[in-house]
């Protein structure tokens, strides 16, 4: 990228979360990620200025030498930190202003820091369009904590039967940030089972929340309504979709061809899910199963009788095999972090210089990993096993926060499947992004949160009547 040459026109808005806002190139297959800050007064954001870039420089190291080797070389794209001419950095945040999505304008885009992520556009396949005139489609899942905790820490008994995910469905709707429960269980996903994983799915499309969306050839075709009110367009999804599931018009006329191609569409999804990764692998995987944890929750609602015993288990490649281990790394839950917390502050205040060789604001390199890899599995009563546990623990909230890319598009036409008459092939590859650090400094919110959720949840669902 060429600093001297960086126009507006050639970047669109693309989408964004909760910390940073996304816009991707016209032309070629690349974004640029730029935090938010707050949109309080100017001189504020001024100061923070340096902070900022600091804060861009701490994402792409944690992303490349603790997230990366804990989640797989293939899965995830670091990216680089680029420098922007703060002009346009103006330009760009008031041309994406009329496209943003009001529920998020509570911040604004960084334009002081003079930096931001360039990384690969994972919506979109590279040379694709060379190939087929079918664009890709690009499914994103952000799939949350996958597995019951399992900590003697916890206090309240439902947090070993009902996962975190449907229990903050409840206070989410309370609170009226949804206005309807979602019935996806992230349990279900990271079954390993099919079925499981079917009904999983079925249900993110019907209640996508900002737990799924779907892109073709890089935009935005599905996800939940700006106005919480309205439901997801299916039937215009399927619309998008027939293109790519051509055999199924002739082989079920008139019996909801609808459904069918949503039917094909997730067993698409589930097979990526399940593969290394991409399409051109092959070979029986070996599978991961959970050994200390409960492995369904009793708030899903996939029919109890039909869950066959024991574990299905992902194959060990796997990207969801690949984040649920980096996830339980979190073997203590809040409850058991929080005293630690505690402890580690306690050292700080009696040695305050002590935080940088604990390496609590970074930087995040082959060092801290070593903290994280090395860390004891017995609690000696060490500020070092207290900050190694608290390391652990923020990298497993990275990965119940991420999101999955799974990018496909039809394999070449061939003679074949001109006929219409076989299942279509697709070539696909699948990603995992939004690998932020999250703060030490949440930890005490975490920990009043939790408690907040587990106790909304008892009250709502034991209510006596
Ligand atoms: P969250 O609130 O989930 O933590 P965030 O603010 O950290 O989100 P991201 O999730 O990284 O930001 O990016 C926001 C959105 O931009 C994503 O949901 C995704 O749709 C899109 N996006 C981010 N990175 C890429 C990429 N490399 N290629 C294509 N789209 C991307
Ligand atoms: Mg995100
Ligand atoms: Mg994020």
């Amino acid at each position: 990228m060429e600093l001297d040459k960086m126009d507006e026109n050639d970047w669109k808005y693309h989408g964004e979360g909760n910390k940073s806002i996304v816009v991707s190139h016209l032309r070629h297959c690349q974004v640029l990620r730029l935090l938010k800050v707050p949109s309080e007064d100017s001189a504020h954001t001024r100061q923070t200025a340096e902070q900022t870039l600091r804060h861009i420089l701490n994402i792409m190291d944690y992303s490349k030498h603790v997230m990366k080797p804990l989640l797989g070389e293939k899965y995830v794209h670091s990216g680089e930190v680029v420098r922007l001419p703060l002009d346009f950095l103006r330009q760009m945040s008031l041309k994406v202003q009329q496209e943003r999505p009001e529920l998020r304008c509570d911040k604004v885009m960084d334009t002081f820091s003079g930096c931001g992520l360039c990384l690969p556009d994972l919506t979109q396949l590279p040379l694709h369009h060379l190939r087929d005139h079918r664009p890709p489609i690009c499914v994103e899942i952000k799939p949350k904590c996958g597995f019951l905790p399992f900590s003697r820490h916890m206090t309240k008994e439902c947090k070993w039967k009902v996962c975190r995910f449907c229990m903050h469905q409840h206070y989410k709707l309370a609170n009226g940030k949804w206005k309807r429960l979602s019935r996806y269980c992230p349990l279900d996903l990271f079954s390993g089972s099919k079925q499981r994983m079917y009904v999983a799915l079925k249900n993110l499309l019907e209640e996508p929340q900002n737990n799924l969306k779907i892109f073709k050839g890089g935009e935005l075709i599905f996800s939940c309504k700006d106005d919480a009110k309205q439901q997801p367009d299916l039937n215009n999804l399927i619309q998008h979709l027939r293109p790519y599931f051509p055999h199924t018009n002739g082989l079920y006329n008139g019996h909801q061809p609808g459904k069918v191609i949503l039917n094909e569409f997730i067993q698409v999804i589930c097979s990526a899910l399940l593969s290394g990764g991409d399409s051109n692998r092959s070979g029986e995987p070996r599978k991961m199963h959970l050994s200390e944890s409960k492995p369904h929750c009793e708030a899903s609602p996939f029919p109890r009788d039909l869950i066959r015993n024991g574990h299905h288990g992902l194959p060990k490649d796997s990207v969801l095999a690949k984040i649920l281990q980096v996830q339980m790394l979190d073997n203590l839950d809040i409850e058991g972090i929080y005293p630690l917390y505690k402890r580690v502050e306690q050292y700080l205040e009696e040695f305050p210089k002590e935080r940088i060789r604990l390496q609590i604001d970074g930087p995040y390199d082959e060092s801290f990993m070593d903290t994280v890899k090395s860390c004891l599995n017995e609690d000696d009563g060490s500020v070092e096993y207290a900050i190694g546990k608290v390391h652990q623990y923020r990298v497993a909230m990275t990965a119940k926060d991420c999101s999955v890319m799974i990018t496909f598009a039809p394999c070449e036409e061939d003679e074949e499947h001109k006929l219409n008459l076989e299942k279509p092939r697709f070539t696909y590859s699948v990603s995992i992004l939004d690998l932020d650090t999250k703060p030490y400094e949440g930890i005490p919110h975490q920990y009043k949160l939790d408690s907040k959720i587990v106790n909304y949840y008892l009250r709502s669902t034991q209510a006596p009547p």
